[in-house]
């Protein structure tokens, strides 16, 4: 798979300390830079938070990421899934300045982080480093306007500041390469001949700024279409634009909890529970029945720091339900979305 994609032409390889057990930077090693001259690819890895335990472990962990990689520098480095839950320890150790250190010193050629927090913590974190070269985020066209992966909103800030985006999940891990019957024919109406999940590819890589879109193929069969698509690449015309905001309409098209986030349930709840942020998460699980970990993870941060209540802490007390001008039955809805949150 490595030699096919050299061989057309494409030279980006991204990792992880924490990939595979640990194992994903010796297999570069041993399928690319073994193999190849250092200088015809460009190798991504990242700096995990949750690994770090003091200021020392930057240092201790990035070399041993280079001693696993067989390589004097990362071309792309990045701090590791950034978040609400994750930016304090990259603070409290200095984690952007050791960035630039370790740039200066010529270990990274390139400076940036991976991302999957909100908006505003997104601008906070440009606002207060603008050493940072790149972006990796999370952007397919169904998390487009998804409420929380919200890939539109962080693409539109990076884009408007002409940061450079590297594009994950692409195809939603796989969700994008197959479709419910009927979506799948209005694509092969238009493009015969192309798979499914070449539309996603073409989707991302047609946006201005992206820097790089990483598909994570898995097979050779993967990787032929993904070099067919992007060999002779060709940007969605404005039609085909239409056609994958239809298709995404009607994959969306499911009945969510009617909440539009006022608020007026929040002050008067005894127990703290955020209401409207848990039935975001609930919708978001009903829109992306398949992809449940970043709702649950994004609830289980509103919990653990402090931002809400639990789902099941609701004593029925009925305040909200009082006070609700969509008359939302908030307590049913809450045990609906505690089984699936809290479980
Ligand atoms: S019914 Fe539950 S969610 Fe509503 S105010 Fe009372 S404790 Fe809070
Ligand atoms: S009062 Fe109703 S609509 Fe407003 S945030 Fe609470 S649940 Fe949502």
């Amino acid at each position: 798979m490595v030699d096919s994609y050299m061989a057309a032409g494409l030279n980006y390889f991204d990792s992880a300390y924490v990939y595979h057990g640990g194992k994903s930077e010796v297999a570069m090693k041993e399928a690319i830079v073994d193999r190849y001259p250092r200088e015809s690819f460009y190798l991504a890895s990242k700096l995990p938070a949750w690994e770090m335990k003091s200021a020392n472990d930057r240092d201790r962990i990035f070399n041993e990421q280079l001693y696993r990689a067989g390589v004097d520098y990362f071309d792309f480095y990045l701090l590791h899934s950034i978040e609400e839950g994750h930016i304090d320890t990259y603070e409290k150790y200095d984690c952007f300045a050791w960035g630039l250190q370790k740039k200066a010193e010529g270990k990274i050629k390139h400076f940036g982080f991976s991302y999957h927090g909100g908006a505003d913590l997104l601008v906070q974190i440009l606002d207060k480093h603008p050493e940072v070269e790149f972006v990796q985020i999370q952007l397919n066209y169904l998390d487009w306007e998804n409420p929380v992966v919200r890939s539109g909103d962080l693409y539109k800030i990076l884009e408007s500041r002409g940061i450079p985006v590297i594009v994950m999940e692409p195809v939603k891990g796989g969700t994008l390469a197959s479709l419910p019957e009927k979506l799948e024919a209005r694509y092969k109406a238009a493009r015969p001949d192309d798979s499914i999940a070449s539309w996603a590819l073409r989707f991302a890589a047609s946006l201005p700024g992206v820097m790089t879109v990483l598909s994570g193929m898995s097979s050779d069969e993967q990787m032929a279409d993904n070099l067919k698509t992007f060999a002779h690449f060709e940007p969605l015309s404005s039609e085909e634009q239409e056609l994958v905001k239809s298709v995404t309409r009607a994959y969306l098209d499911v009945p969510l909890i009617g909440c539009t986030a006022c608020r007026y349930c929040c002050d008067g709840c005894p127990m703290q529970i955020n209401i409207p942020e848990i039935f975001r998460s609930a919708n978001t699980i009903k829109l992306y029945p398949n992809d449940t970990w970043r709702p649950k993870s994004y609830y289980k941060g509103l919990v653990d720091t402090g931002r809400s209540g639990r789902a099941a802490d609701c004593i029925q007390c009925g305040q909200c339900e009082s006070v609700c001008p969509q008359h939302l039955p908030i307590i049913t809805l809450l045990q609906e979305a505690s089984a699936q949150l809290d479980a």
